[in-house]
């Protein structure tokens, strides 16, 4: 099992490793991307911790993704 993370939404997923994990949250099948945490480092963090990370995880994303363009 590994985390993915919704580009998205940041809505988290555990899910068995795999070609394709689609946010259940979006309509338009978003593909979950993986992130570097471990079960037990994800199931250890508070429901703060979680969205604290997911927020910092988009904000990167968004940055590298702008500066592509
Ligand atoms: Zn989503």
């Amino acid at each position: 099992m590994k985390i993915y993370i919704c580009p998205e939404c940041g809505q988290f997923r555990e899910a068995s490793r795999r070609k394709e994990v689609i946010c259940y949250r979006c309509e338009n099948e978003v593909q979950m991307q993986p992130i570097k945490l471990s079960m037990e480092e994800y199931f250890n963090m508070t429901k703060e911790e979680r969205e604290e990370y997911s927020k910092s995880w988009l904000y990167i994303h968004e940055c590298l993704h702008k500066k592509k363009n």
